[in-house]
């Protein structure tokens, strides 16, 4: 059996940093994946001449040059792999449209949290304070969380809360009770949610301060994406890791963790190889680690109930479309498109339920942070939706690709009527990923693309607060999507640093 120090399974975003911190170490590391190559949704394909970015919309977290600062730079700066991208900035933060007749909004909203209260003032007077009161207390909640990442045991951690009184206060409200807090008008709260469907926890119970952390980091430092899709960052750090002798194995489905006496002992994998290891780090969901890969006996009860507590986030439904026109033909003048029927978030989310009631979609014109996406004289058009239950598991095996089609037409159709902008003639090149293309691809339970739900009980705080404690198997770490650090390409990539430095011996209590 061969030796590791330590084996990720799965090589998303998440798994091949926490990978690429241990072969930085020093650590005999392997990741191994399932698919034929790395990367996970951190990925592209291609359909005639577009190639389409599977996934990454925007990173955020990662400040220009002249001010590096943020999750992702943090990540990529200490591996030396910001420099091996290249990047394009994205144009403004979105562009919100609801098209209920009693309240319409069309607001395009700039990065720079100034430009951004002037733009909510502009659109909502009264709402410039608020908003400059929201982005200091972010300012707040970035420190306390970075203290509070620093602080070692419970009599530290309470010191460091006590020191942060503002955070502390924020810490168990909603977003619509902390917007309602901060005195914020009803329309610009509305305007400021517009990326709350990034999240997919609506704004009645969505963790206030995860949120505005996650608002602000955008605000403040504006977003990129790289010109060669989110594959060039999966190539940096697999690149990243093999260089240092470790090795990124595909086609290695992993089917048991095995253990003794309360430890983590190594992996097998589909094909029975077996891979001894003294750490493992789980780059997939805490669901599908305890119900499949490890014995029913080596589950202690705590594990098993903090996992059933969660609920899923998001099931993604992604259309991507080749047109045969410029972006700017078309009139698609912005990048981030965030269209719903209104912005009572509970309701949509409800509404999201159903195939029948979905009408949320972001859309994103690729073209607008970078004119070369795709050949001169076209653009790639890519629009999202998630669904907040399992409603595509029920749908019967003969009917599914009729109503994927008839899903994916409809979106096309709510993008059209609210911007006013004739997509539908114009398509050269469409393919349509529901639930099951993601639960199929990246094995994530009923095709879950934002992790858990960031519901306030279950915020970033919450998590910090259990003292850096992934499971109580020994050796045995979460990192990605459904870590501690709940989702997205940033928080991913922090938390497979974070992973690898708890394994390090870094930052383990225990
Ligand atoms: C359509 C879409 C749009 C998104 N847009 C954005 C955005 O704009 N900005 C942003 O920040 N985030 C976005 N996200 C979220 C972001 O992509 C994820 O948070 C991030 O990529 C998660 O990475 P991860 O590390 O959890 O791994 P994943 O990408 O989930 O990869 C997990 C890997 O594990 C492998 N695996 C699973 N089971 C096994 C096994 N048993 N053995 C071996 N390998 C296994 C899978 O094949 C996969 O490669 C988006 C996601 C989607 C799907």
């Amino acid at each position: 059996m061969k030796h590791y120090d330590a084996v990720v399974i799965g090589s998303g975003v998440g798994g091949l940093a926490a990978g690429a911190v241990l072969a930085k170490n020093g650590l005999n590391v392997a990741v191994l994946e399932k698919n034929h190559c790395p990367g996970g949704v951190a990925n592209s394909f291609r359909r005639g001449r577009f190639e389409f970015e599977i996934s990454l919309h925007e990173l955020c977290g990662f400040g220009p040059p002249e001010n590096p600062v943020g999750s992702s730079r943090r990540v990529l700066d200490a591996l030396g792999l910001s420099d091996r991208i290249e990047w394009a900035r994205v144009p403004e933060a979105y562009r919100l449209i609801t098209f209920a007749e009693d309240s319409p909004i069309d607001a395009v909203m700039p990065f720079g949290t100034r430009a951004f209260a002037d733009a909510l003032e502009s659109y909502a007077p009264g709402s410039r304070g608020p908003a400059e009161k929201a982005f200091a207390l972010a300012g707040e909640i970035r420190r306390a969380l970075s203290d509070l990442g620093r602080a070692s045991g419970p009599e530290e951690k309470r010191a460091c809360l006590l020191s942060h009184p503002d955070f502390l206060r924020a810490a168990g409200l909603s977003v619509d009770e902390g917007l309602r807090q901060l005195g914020m008008p009803e329309r610009g709260a509305d305007i400021m949610k517009g990326y709350w469907a990034y999240l997919f926890t609506d704004c009645s119970e969505l963790s206030f301060l995860h949120y505005l952390n996650m608002v602000n980091s955008y605000i403040e430092l504006g977003s990129v994406i790289p010109k060669n899709r989110s594959l060039e960052l999966t190539n940096a750090f697999a690149g990243y890791i093999r260089e240092r002798g470790g090795d990124v194995l595909t086609d290695s489905e992993v089917t048991r963790i095995m253990c003794e006496g309360g430890a983590v002992r190594g992996v097998r994998t589909r094909s029975g190889a077996e891979y001894a290891a003294d750490g493992v780090v789980c780059n997939i969901s805490p669901l599908s680690v305890y119900s499949l890969l490890l014995e029913e006996g080596d589950v202690t009860a705590f594990d098993r109930k903090k996992t059933n507590a969660r609920e899923l986030s998001g099931r993604g439904f992604c259309v991507y479309l080749g047109l045969d026109r410029s972006a700017r033909e078309l009139g698609l003048e912005n990048y981030s498109y965030f269209i719903y029927p209104d912005m009572d978030t509970a309701s949509q989310y409800r509404s999201a339920g159903s195939t029948a009631t979905n009408l949320i979609q972001n859309t994103v014109c690729q073209n607008a942070a970078d004119e070369e996406a795709s050949p001169p004289g076209t653009c790639i058009l890519t629009m999202t939706t998630l669904f907040s239950s399992d409603v595509w598991g029920g749908v019967a095996p003969e009917d599914y690709h009729a109503e994927k089609d008839a899903f994916a037409a409809r979106m096309i159709s709510v993008f059209e009527k609210a911007t006013g902008i004739s997509i539908s003639h114009h398509i050269e090149e469409m393919e349509v990923a529901a639930p099951q293309t993601f639960a199929r691809y990246i094995g994530s339970p009923e095709g879950a693309i934002y992790g858990y739900k960031a519901a306030s009980w279950d915020s970033i705080l919450a998590r910090k607060l259990m003292d850096g404690k992934d499971s109580d198997i020994r050796g045995l770490y979460f990192a990605g999507g459904f870590g501690m650090n709940l989702n997205g390409y940033s928080s991913a990539m922090s938390s497979g640093m974070d992973a690898a430095e708890r394994l390090l011996g870094r930052r383990d209590a225990r």
